[in-house]
């Protein structure tokens, strides 16, 4: 069965609707798609109307991708199988929505003093109704010419330490683990290697994130190296934690596609055979896959 389970559509900074997301996603043979827009579930019942108007041969998961803090890093975790009617995660999304807002115009702020103007405004024109973050000020910055590419913008603007970093006062990562649990959902440490932390820091992060009641860790991003996944796969074991695959899709690229090259790692216990129920799936499902050798 073909899992992603990352994914984002314009409630945050995807450039695909949920309409569009889920169409692709259906024609490029996932099975099980997990929408996790940044902050936000807005995109859910749309896409989930696109389903079933268009009888797509895809389950969708209810999911989202929450920025928090630790140790002066950004981790994003991801919540899987969430209510999305559950007050405790509205009340706590809505909070950090007021969090993306307040740093979008500080951001805009600062961006003015370096000389550009207008970037808070161009950047909420191209959030339209979704949820501003910082790819949307990066494409901004590259609209008018500031740079040619997100990297570079991050590089020189948006990233910690540079001009136009506002640090966000993002919870701890045990609060979105607790407002993820209270809405029936896994939460899952998103994309570990790409926190830029050393081997040991990683670890620390992994216990980190079991002690403050996490479930599991993706393993399986795309473009990575064979070891570097079985690495996680081994890492998820000894901390406890089941793994999870995710392409972190945002729009379509080359090298990077939903749910392509998503292979599980020989170590690591996958999210859906310890909650075969949030995927709306049973144990019986997977008896044919396990069983061939
Ligand atoms: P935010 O959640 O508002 O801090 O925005 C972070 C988002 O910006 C991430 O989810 C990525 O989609 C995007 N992003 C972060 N770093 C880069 C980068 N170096 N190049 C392009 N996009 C990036
Ligand atoms: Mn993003
Ligand atoms: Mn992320
Ligand atoms: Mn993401």
């Amino acid at each position: 069965m073909r899992f992603d389970l990352h994914s984002h559509t314009t409630a945050s900074d995807g450039h695909l609707s949920p309409t569009e997301l889920v169409r692709r996603a259906a024609e490029k043979g996932v099975e099980v798609l997990a929408i996790t827009d940044h902050d936000t579930l807005a995109g859910l019942d749309e896409a989930a109307a696109t389903i079933a108007a268009e009888s797509l041969p895809l389950r969708l998961v209810s999911g989202v991708e929450i920025s928090t803090g630790w140790e002066h890093h950004e981790i994003h975790v991801v919540g899987i199988g969430v209510a999305v009617d559950n007050a405790t995660l509205v009340a706590f999304l809505a909070e950090q929505g007021r969090r993306r807002r307040e740093r979008a115009e500080e951001m805009g702020i600062r961006l003015e003093k370096c000389g550009i103007p207008g970037a808070y405004e161009g950047a909420k024109r191209l959030a339209g109704s979704g949820e501003v973050t910082r790819a949307h000020f990066a494409r901004y910055l590259v609209e008018v010419g500031v740079a040619d590419s997100m990297q570079k913008v991050f590089k020189k603007y948006l990233s910690r330490g540079n001009k136009g970093y506002v640090p966000a006062q993002w919870p701890e990562m045990a609060a979105a683990i607790a407002a993820i649990h209270a809405a029936g959902g896994r939460a899952v440490l998103a994309h570990p290697t790409r926190y830029d932390l050393s081997t040991k820091w990683l670890k620390r992060l992994l216990v980190a994130f079991k002690g403050a009641g996490g479930d599991a860790m993706e393993a399986c991003l795309p473009q990575q190296s064979p070891s570097e996944r079985a690495n996680l796969g081994q890492w998820a074991e000894e901390h406890e934690l089941l793994i999870s695959v995710g392409s972190d899709f945002h729009f379509p690229q080359p090298w990077l596609e939903l749910g392509r090259g998503l292979w599980l790692p020989k170590r690591g216990r996958p999210l859906w055979l310890a909650y075969p129920e949030l995927f709306g799936l049973s144990a019986a499902d997977f008896a044919v896959a396990d069983a061939t050798p």
